[in-house]
């Protein structure tokens, strides 16, 4: 078995999963939360987005990998599940905060962790390639915040629009 092969596709996996489920959970929680006022949809929201989008994103791997066109079936479908459960675990953690605290706590709890495990995550992978991390951290975190802020904002609009 080649070792190296394979870290390279549960490095993928495991990088692309992890920051696409504090991506897309941050995203969804900041905007039901200011579009629904409802901790029910943000729950029902999670746990869909940790079951569909897990999928969606290891299917969207999967093919990546393919196209590729350097790697086994082993590496392909080594890549497709570290997706998979890299994703469902991370998007999970968004569980936590909705779960023991009222919603406005949450969502700004949700924040703070997601824009940590953003910057974290871009730290150790930029540490790893023995460069500087500010650049990834400050670009990674700049586009979370950026997310944040626009879902924020339709989440009032839809809210001012349909409620
Ligand atoms: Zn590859």
């Amino acid at each position: 078995m080649d070792t190296t092969r394979y870290s390279h596709s549960i490095q993928v996996g495991l990088s692309f999963g992890l920051v696409s489920g504090v991506i897309t959970s941050l995203g969804l929680v900041v905007g039901l939360a200011f579009g629904t006022e409802s901790r029910l949809a943000v729950i029902g929201g999670i746990v869909t987005i940790a079951i569909a989008d897990s999928c969606s994103d290891a299917l969207g791997i999967h093919v990546a990998e393919e196209a590729e066109n350097v790697h086994t079936k082993a590496e392909i479908w080594m890549a497709t599940v570290a997706t998979f459960v890299a994703k469902f675990a991370m998007s999970a953690t968004f569980l936590v905060p909705i779960l023991l605290l009222d919603l406005e706590t949450a969502v700004w709890a949700s924040i703070v962790w997601g824009l940590a495990a953003v910057g974290g995550l871009s730290w150790i992978i930029a540490r790893r390639q023995f460069t500087s991390p500010w650049g990834p951290v400050t670009e990674h975190v700049g586009v979370a915040v950026l997310v944040i802020v626009v879902t924020a904002l339709l989440g009032r609009f839809v809210a001012a629009t349909f409620a």
